[in-house]
């Protein structure tokens, strides 16, 4: 028979709390307001409460002043507001910070921020573990333990938002600097395998009373979930990445093995289709670089030919990603002059390129290089002008490293 007995102890009393309570986090902005109306509050006590949560960062129900004495005691009998527990954290010299989170059962995921000059970007993960597979990475090596819930993936950026303040000594609320100005769904998992934890949880980064980023801010990168690629254009329309990887069919059937589900014919007309809804006229290509499988002159001009298709042609920039090799992979990263070569190809068709720097690596020569083309003696004009031009219409990264850790 079951006693209290058997759910007390080393963190016994955290399940029965789970059973209970309702963990605020997973609530979007119209289901906080459902969840108020059966506490018999109106829509706007849903607001005050959001703002207290996201905006604040408060866990604790006591702090909300301006909520009622009697709503605080009835929410801390019914309600919790939860992260994952943080495991390890660490900041290395240049900012960039990770956090090891606790998601249960055996289970980690990672989240990291990275600070650059005018903004801050966190990288979340929506999945613990993978199920799609990919050759080359070692979530999908993993295997796939479950789906994150929504407190899980929002509670991701809640808890890096104001854990960076609190270091930093930031005021808490609308009032303090912002710490991360962009989120990148390009962590663990395969967002539009996870979608509607996904999409509320985009829906709370969006939200005025929550976090109010704009939607060219966020970025979610998928393997290429076709279907799923139309109904986020119709449900949350944020910047879209594409894990490409390679340029026929053959190619990515062995890389990504979701392609045998959706090739690269109906994967580019997705992408020409969320187009139309995008914040930003371009699709972000990523395209991890593995020496000898995918990297050489005729896959780039293949790669130009497939994205210039003259019924299919898909407005986009390119992210090359080194490979960040693991031992069990059997593949090896392209060296820096391979992937100069490539990028210059892409570039040379007329594509924005970046090479995305992976630290510890002597690759900073060849992406310096890269940027420094512009200093070359041939056409430097034109150079100059397009430079500028990019620069203009896709942000002063284009053609420096972008530095985000693998
Ligand atoms: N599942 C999603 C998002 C998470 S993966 C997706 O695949 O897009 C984020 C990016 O990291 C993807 O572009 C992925 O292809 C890349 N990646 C995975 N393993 C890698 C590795 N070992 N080296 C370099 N990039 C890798
Ligand atoms: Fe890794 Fe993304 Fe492929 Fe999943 S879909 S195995 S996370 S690269």
């Amino acid at each position: 028979m079951l006693s209290l007995d058997n759910f007390l102890g080393t963190g016994g009393n955290l399940i029965v709390y789970m059973a209970i309570l309702t963990n605020l986090l997973d609530l979007d902005p119209v289901q906080l307001i459902a969840y108020c109306g059966e506490l018999g509050e109106k829509p706007f006590r849903a607001k005050q409460l959001q703002r207290w949560i996201h905006q604040f960062g408060a866990s604790n129900f006591d702090v909300m002043t301006d909520l009622a004495k009697s709503l605080r005691e009835k929410l801390s009998t019914r309600a919790m507001i939860v992260s994952p527990s943080i495991v390890s954290d660490h900041t290395s010299v240049d900012g960039t910070r990770k956090w090891l989170l606790d998601v249960g059962q055996g289970n980690a995921i990672e989240t990291v921020f990275i600070p650059e000059e005018n903004r801050g970007t966190l990288c979340i993960s929506t999945q613990a573990g993978c199920a799609v597979n990919c050759r080359f990475c070692s979530t999908g090596k993993q295997g796939f333990s479950r789906n994150l819930s929504v407190s899980e993936i929002i509670g991701q950026l809640w808890m890096a938002e104001f854990e960076l303040r609190r270091t930093k000594n930031i005021e808490l609320g609308p009032k303090g600097e912002r710490q991360i100005t962009n989120v990148v769904m390009m962590g663990m998992g395969e967002p539009l395998l996870n979608y509607e934890p996904t999409v509320t949880a985009l829906r709370l980064m969006l939200d005025d009373n929550a976090y109010g980023l704009s939607r060219r801010r966020v970025t979610l990168s998928t393997s290429g979930v076709v279907p799923m690629i139309d109904k986020l254009s119709q449900d949350c329309a944020v910047a879209l990445a594409v894990s490409l990887h390679a340029s026929n069919d053959v190619l990515r059937d062995g890389l990504v093995p979701l392609n045998k589900k959706y090739p690269l014919a109906e994967l580019m007309a997705a992408c020409k289709r969320y187009l139309e809804f995008a914040p930003r006229d371009f699709i972000t290509f990523e395209y991890c670089m593995l020496e000898g499988v995918n990297d050489t002159d005729a896959h780039a001009h293949e790669l130009v030919a497939l994205v210039r298709d003259s019924n299919n042609s898909v407005s986009c920039k390119f992210n090359l990603i080194p490979f960040n090799p693991f031992p069990e992979s059997g593949l090896l990263r392209s060296k820096n002059p391979r992937i100069k070569s490539f990028a210059q190809i892409l570039m040379d068709a007329g594509i924005v390129t970046t090479i995305r720097k992976t630290r510890g690596d002597d690759i900073d020569a060849a992406c310096g290089q890269l940027a420094g083309e512009v200093q070359d003696r041939t056409r430097v004009q034109e150079r100059m002008e397009k430079m500028t031009e990019y620069q203009q219409k896709f942000g002063e990264n284009f053609g420096r490293i972008v530095e985000i850790p693998s």
